[in-house]
């Protein structure tokens, strides 16, 4: 076994590199700490932290979606490798101008754009991803603004301010 440098840490989960203070891996929301309560039950032991709004919840407020934890309010997220879906849209230069708004803002946001499959794929409960059941019928060539989790209520609340 090598000895392994003092900041490098792997979250046991998803391998993802995390600090070594770190309560939770912010990729997939797993919990490297013990004894922390879900936000909205103080008796009870949290699951994991919701990796967009960062609030530890129980498994009755949020779960694992495609090895990821959400919390039940954001469940509806479509996610991709440490990236969550803000916006969507078919014009591209538009898309253009999403993304640099949102970089000049400090964030790193990503176009996604993929013509075939969903992003999610397999044995997902489409009542989890699929809260409003938009999803499938408006992805097809669907250009995607995507940002890392930790970025997804900043993102939007400058989309919102933008009235798009
Ligand atoms: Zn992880
Ligand atoms: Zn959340
Ligand atoms: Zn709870």
């Amino acid at each position: 076994m090598q000895e392994s440098k003092k900041d490098d840490y792997y979250c046991e989960q998803c391998r993802a590199v995390v600090t070594e203070d770190a309560d939770y891996c912010s990729r997939c929301g797993s919990l490297f700490v013990d004894q922390v309560m879900c936000n909205h039950h103080a008796m009870t032991q949290a699951e994991g932290v919701c990796v967009i709004c960062g609030v530890p919840c129980c498994d009755k407020c949020g779960e694992m979606v495609n090895n990821t934890f959400l919390c039940r309010q954001h469940a509806g997220y479509e996610i991709c490798q440490g990236m969550a879906r803000v916006y969507g849209l078919n014009d591209s230069s538009q898309a253009e101008y999403i993304m640099n708004i949102l970089k000049e803002q400090g964030l790193h946001p990503f176009l996604y754009s993929r013509k075939a499959t969903p992003l999610h794929m397999g044995a997902v409960d489409d009542a989890i991803i699929h809260p409003a059941g938009e999803y499938f019928g408006h992805t097809i060539n669907e250009i995607k603004v995507m940002v890392p989790f930790p970025e997804a209520l900043e993102a939007e609340a400058i989309l919102k301010d933008m009235e798009l």
